[in-house]
């Protein structure tokens, strides 16, 4: 985990982080956009208290419909110091939030991994890695032990599609291997009395429009994982930042394609959260400006 020649995530770009930055944006210096307690995760993670959520600035995905494009692209976020950070862990488990959810944290692991070690054995509640499941094993190798839940997306199968929208064509090679990894990590998903998830993995699945086809051929890769994972599928796409310059993801998914799909999970037998297509609106994504870090 060298900064100054980084490969931490399947790009490998090697760049040399403390004098510039590599696809993801980030040099060397922690930067965060906002911090709070986040109550529209999935049930076992927001709970009643809500998920402890961070989320870092950059992203080494970099997918052209992102709905958090100001802080994943466009660089909004501020520095702070694992040591800060390690306080934020603190002020987020003081507000009685079920875990600390790491939002999109690849590019700044070992910076991350000085924050828990100044706070994990203080924090007493789940560590959840959400990433855009875009990760290299050799790197989630590392996490052994600091992360509980992993909550990765698989969002393409499709080389040609992933390509396209998030300059990734070896996305579904690398996210099965981290998925099998994660599992291997934590074991099948394991709930306290109160249903709030304490280990385990959710994968996420947003069907996207015009592609349905797609997410049916994820369902089919990942159904040997069946037992051992959460399945949440998600219907909410909207499209933002880029998404209107390409043909078929300018709209919403249709009632259509999401019971297509559905159809698939339920032939396969996953479970999880099928998130209903009426919550697919634009209220349902995080709001910025709500609190700051
Ligand atoms: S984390 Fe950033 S700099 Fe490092 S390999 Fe990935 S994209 Fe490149």
């Amino acid at each position: 985990m060298d900064l100054h020649c980084c490969t931490l995530c399947p790009r490998m770009c090697r760049a040399d982080r403390y004098a510039g930055h590599g696809f993801c944006g980030e040099g060397a210096v922690l930067r965060a956009a906002k911090a709070y307690p986040h109550m529209w995760e999935e049930p076992c993670l927001s709970g009643t208290r809500g998920a402890g959520t961070v989320f870092f600035t950059g992203c080494s995905l970099g997918c052209i419909y992102c709905q958090n494009f100001r802080i994943s692209q466009e660089g909004e976020g501020r520095e702070i110091t694992p040591s800060q950070l390690a306080d934020i862990f603190l002020r987020l488990r003081d507000r009685g939030v079920h875990n600390i959810e790491l939002v999109t944290p690849t590019h700044f692991l070992p910076l991350i991994l000085d924050a828990l070690d100044m706070s994990k054995d203080r924090l007493g509640i789940p560590v959840v890695y959400n990433s855009g499941g875009y990760e290299r094993t050799e790197t989630l190798r590392a996490l052994e032990g600091y992360i509980d839940i992993y909550l990765p997306d698989v969002k393409y199968f499709s080389p040609d599609i992933s390509a396209m929208y998030s300059s990734a064509p070896d996305y579904f090679e690398y996210a099965f291997a981290a998925v099998k990894e994660m599992v291997r990590q934590t074991g099948r998903p394991r709930m306290d009395e109160d249903g709030i998830m304490q280990s385990g993995v959710i994968v996420r699945h947003m069907i996207i429009p015009s592609h349905r086809r797609d997410s049916e051929q994820i369902l089919r890769a990942l159904s040997p994982l069946r037992d051992d994972v959460l399945l949440s599928l998600m219907s909410q796409y909207t499209p933002f930042y880029r998404a209107k310059e390409y043909h078929g993801l300018d709209r919403r998914l249709s009632t259509y394609e999401y019971e297509k799909v559905l159809e698939v999970v339920n032939e396969i037998g996953f479970e999880g959260y099928m998130q209903e297509r009426s919550s697919a609106r634009e209220e349902y994504t995080p709001d910025f400006d709500m609190e700051g870090i």
